[in-house]
């Protein structure tokens, strides 16, 4: 456990960003530097094929199968990339043994994560854990992923009398701005299915997210002098609130769960002549989010017509979708996950993702792809940490699914 824990904190302590606002492959600098730093790392433990693809920025390996007859090639996944939140000067800290009080991340800035806030502590109590100092995030998500893969590969290498097909993996850039994937080469990858390693809390299982779009609603209005104003402005601002209005007041995020999809207003800016709104729509299932983006159309075509003139239109585009569609057909990889986790005393906890992976996308490149637990919380923010016993359960878990495919195979 030592070792993972130091490995996460080495890696947790270089900022990798992403960033949305930049165009390049990787979008940050730092994110190729780290990809060196792995493809270094990944050599020494003596892997094979380790290359770094400067056209995706995805860093791959292979661990070679030592067994004779042909088992299935299997993957694992996880991005080094962090979310949107401060991620200069990360200073990981561990905390042995936790005592289920108050954690004190940072006392000058009296900074406190405390049970009352963020009840699941208390499945912590005696745990180590890596907390922050309360200024950034921590980025186990998903460098806790990183560490538990690499982790994984070395007890393999060290163990040669455990027999086990071919396993490649993939460390990719962008997950958190939603592009990694979009470059990910899956035939290169060669991976019947794979794993994202990229979930929370200990035994997560996903292999269903939801479906996903935004809509840019353009406003378009006429400004005049508000002294002469009189039947002739039509104020964007109104436009906005008026197409808002339209929309069913409960499926947003805030008063959702589970299986209830929503519209989310994300963003909007407005003068009087001129307006836009940015949506994003979400729906695990299919028919139900067609039916959504159409509702914005229609709500669109409704207002041009009595306006008589078009003062809103809307522009989809569909974001990634739902890879139940993909798993559903052949559910070994989720059986797989399954029983390795059983194996391990692990009880799987199977719930529907309310965002996207990395493996939706890849899913729908051909090689399916469900994510399993890292063993961190509170992913995004200065409240993040990570639990050392339960980084200890997902390597095992991914060593023991490597185990299963080899035994099934024969
Ligand atoms: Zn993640």
């Amino acid at each position: 456990m030592q070792q993972l824990i130091q490995r996460l904190i080495r890696y947790a302590k270089i900022d990798t960003r992403s960033d949305e606002t930049s165009n390049t492959i990787p979008t940050t600098q730092s994110q190729v530097d780290f990809a060196m730093m792995l493809v270094q790392e990944l050599t020494d433990i003596g892997l094979s094929d380790v290359a770094y693809n400067k056209d995706n920025g995805f860093v791959t390996a292979t661990l070679p199968s030592n067994m004779e007859q042909e088992v299935d090639t299997i993957g694992f996944i996880a991005h080094m990339d962090t979310a949107d939140f401060n991620s200069k000067n990360i200073k990981p800290r561990v905390i042995e043994s936790y005592d289920g009080k108050d954690i004190v991340l940072n006392e000058k800035e009296n900074i406190v994560m405390s049970p009352d806030m963020f009840p699941n502590l208390s499945d912590y109590i005696d745990h180590t854990l890596i907390v922050t100092d309360g200024l950034t995030l921590l980025g186990a998500d998903d460098k806790a992923g990183i560490s538990e893969i690499i982790e994984a590969m070395i007890y393999l290498s060290e163990h040669p009398e455990i027999p086990h097909g071919k396993v490649r993996i993939a460390f990719g850039p962008d997950e958190e701005i939603g592009q990694g994937a979009d470059n990910f080469d899956a035939q290169g990858f060669g991976a019947k299915f794979a794993y994202t390693v990229d979930g929370s809390r200990l035994g997560e299982l996903e292999y269903e997210c939801f479906n996903a779009a935004s809509a840019v609603v353009t406003l378009t209005g006429v400004s005049v002098h508000p002294g002469t104003a009189k039947d002739k402005m039509i104020n964007t601002s109104k436009l906005a609130f008026e197409f808002d209005q339209q929309l069913p007041q409960d499926e947003v995020p805030e008063k959702t769960e589970g299986y209830e999809g929503f519209y989310l207003l994300h963003d909007m800016e407005n003068t009087i002549g001129h307006g836009k709104m940015i949506y994003i729509i979400r729906d695990h299932d299919r028919v139900k989010f067609e039916a959504r983006k159409q509702h914005l159309l229609d709500i669109a075509h409704k207002m041009n017509e009595s306006y008589g003139q078009e003062v809103v239109s809307v522009t989809l585009s569909d974001s990634y979708y739902n890879m139940a569609e993909i798993i559903k057909q052949d559910m070994t990889p989720v059986n797989v996950a399954k029983e390795a986790m059983k194996n391990c005393g692990i009880e799987p906890v199977i719930q529907p993702i309310r965002g996207g992976t990395d493996g939706s996308k890849i899913s729908y490149m051909g090689i399916p792809t469900p994510n399993i637990f890292t063993g961190g919380e509170n992913f995004h923010g200065q409240y993040e940490f990570v639990s050392g016993q339960n980084m200890l359960k997902a390597k095992e878990t991914i060593v023991e699914i490597i185990k299963v495919v080899a035994t099934q195979n024969t």
